[in-house]
């Protein structure tokens, strides 16, 4: 918990953490308010791909958080980041949603929209929009040694109801199988890329970040993975029990994520 006290940027998974479907949490609004009183800059940071950042910030505003366009950190963002480093120029087949293709387009990035143009790389999202032909068309550019990547590996997105939509992780699996060959890399959370970039942008330390999140396998793991501090907040997947079924163990854990400024 003291540890609490040397964060200048805290990351914020969004659902089951701030809200749950399209609700607010008790006393998010104050919350964030306050975190910006006391000077602490914060972050809203999402694998789901399948969304722009003006969905995120229009999300936010109308649940009653002002959030700004560049406070939104999306999968995709890591993704062009490690673009930017590792594949300079590199031309992409996208299996992704309009808002994916928008994000990686406006990075400078040129999407092959044509069946015939051999892409560099196979870019794999949560692509809501998916079709066969053009599934079809991504295995069959891995065949022919084209590698590919996806922004993140979540199988399943939650929705409403207790319902959930397969997610990028679910389309990898068939590609997976289709092909037998595994993505060169997973950017998205639990990765580093995100950290990366953050830590570009503020020049913090590693001791001045922490990850605030409601899932074990993404959110905490990717608190662990990069050596920042790692909060569940018990308001929506994860729970003690599956903390220690899994081994993953949070450095902090609250009921909510409002209960942080209690310790800042
Ligand atoms: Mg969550």
């Amino acid at each position: 918990m003291n540890r609490l006290k040397d964060i200048k940027c805290f990351l914020f998974d969004m659902d089951g953490t701030i809200y749950l479907g399209n609700e607010l949490l008790p006393g998010v609004a104050d919350f964030f308010r306050t975190l910006r009183e006391r000077g602490k800059k914060f972050y809203f940071v999402t694998n789901n791909s399948s969304k722009g950042h003006s969905h995120y910030v229009e999300k936010l505003r109308k649940l009653g958080i002002d959030a700004q366009t560049e406070d939104i950190i999306i999968s995709s963002d890591a993704l062009t980041y490690y673009l930017d480093r590792e594949q300079p120029k590199s031309k992409l087949f996208v299996l992704g949603t309009p808002e994916l293709q928008e994000t990686i387009s406006k990075a400078g990035y040129t999407i092959i929209e044509d069946e015939t143009t051999r892409p560099d790389l196979v870019v794999v999202g949560f692509d809501m929009t998916l079709a066969y032909q053009k599934l079809a068309r991504a295995c069959r550019w891995i065949d022919q040694g084209v590698p590919y990547l996806a922004t993140h590996g979540d199988v399943r997105c939650p929705i409403e109801g207790g319902e959930y939509l397969p997610d990028s992780g679910a389309i990898l699996a068939l590609i997976k199988t289709a092909t037998g060959k595994e993505p060169l890399i997973i950017v998205g959370k639990p990765n580093h890329y995100i950290v990366d970039l953050l830590r570009d942008r503020g020049s913090y330390a590693r001791s001045e970040l922490a990850m605030v999140g409601d899932r074990l396998t993404t959110d905490i793991a990717f608190g662990l993975n990069n050596h920042i501090l790692s909060v569940l907040v018990l308001t929506g997947e994860g729970t003690v029990a599956e903390a220690d079924r899994l081994g993953i163990h949070p450095d902090v854990i609250l009921p909510r994520a409002v209960d942080i400024l209690k310790y800042i």
